[in-house]
């Protein structure tokens, strides 16, 4: 069993009075991973926070007398430097403390890549709408509609054969230090279908300076999922899609060393490791 299965395992053995008492459980949390918190919440009208910012407490999918919280630690975080205390309100206005949350930075790695210096300084006329596409991209990522549930475990995206570049490295360009990955790179040859692994409606559907055909979905409890470099973009912005549903074909366009399928999660507009995720949400949901 991973530290999340034991931890959910450890909350659901606790009741409110045993919180009110003993000694605080304290959880390591990775950054750029996704936390899933099952949170006693026999009423349903408790609230959850996490030093004193009230946290989206969800109805839980398979405990009735537990609410579900997900927390998600941006890559940025370093060890230590994220100290967090989750507390529950009940109705009448007793507070349990929960759980205590240190951050643990990863040792991601160094990634150096070779591409076209275009796409590493780009040309003059080409800022303009880098700069439009970024903004674009975040107003995609802000979600609207956390209070919907996710109802399934995420399906893979394409048939996983290989993860040709992981999630959180550093990536260097041509020697330049250009950000973080914040996916995953899997590897696909051109023209593989990409489904979509839960359903959700389409925020983005076109092409990008840096990103090439890139689509955004919105799913669900502040969870958003990225496709990028795809060469055929089967959906329109404004649509909703089914899980399994055949939404793009992968490809090579955009910042890219050859074809292949970057898929990314984000929660609240933060990153996380897809793959975490998506095994979180079949723990959750099938019980794996
Ligand atoms: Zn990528």
């Amino acid at each position: 069993m991973t530290w999340i299965g034991r931890l959910l395992m450890t909350l659901l053995s606790l009741s409110l009075s045993q919180l009110s008492g003993g000694e605080t459980p304290t959880q390591t949390l990775k950054s750029g991973e996704a936390l899933f918190l099952a949170l006693p919440c026999p009423h349903k009208q408790c609230t959850v926070s996490c030093d004193g910012h009230t946290l989206t407490a969800h109805a839980h999918p398979t405990y009735a007398d537990h609410c579900l919280v997900i927390l998600a630690t941006p890559l940025e975080a370093t060890s230590g430097n994220h100290k967090k205390a989750i507390t529950i309100h009940s109705t009448e206005g007793k507070v349990y403390p929960a759980i205590k949350l240190t951050t643990l930075e990863p040792d991601y790695p160094v990634e150096p890549l070779s591409v076209n210096p275009d796409l590493v300084t780009p040309p003059e006329h080409a800022l303009k709408r880098i700069n439009k596409e970024r903004k674009e991209i975040a107003a995609a990522l802000k979600t609207q509609h956390s209070e919907t549930p996710l109802t399934s475990a995420f399906i893979e995206p394409v048939p996983f054969k290989k993860i040709t570049s992981p999630f959180g490295i550093r990536r260097l360009y041509n020697e330049q230090l250009k950000g973080r990955h914040t996916g995953v790179d899997l590897r696909a040859a051109e023209g593989t279908p990409v489904q979509a692994p839960h359903s959700g409606i389409v925020k983005m559907a076109q092409s990008n300076w840096y990103t090439g055909g890139h689509i955004v979905i919105e799913h669900g409890w502040g969870v958003s999922s990225s496709y990028f470099h795809l060469s055929d973009i089967q959906v329109k912005e404004g649509e909703n899609v089914k899980q399994g549903q055949q939404i793009a074909l992968t490809g090579a366009t955009g910042r890219v060393t050859g074809p292949h399928l970057h898929w990314g999660v984000h929660i609240d507009s933060i990153p996380v490791n897809p793959v975490q995720f998506m095994n979180d949400t079949r723990r959750l949901f099938l019980r794996l």
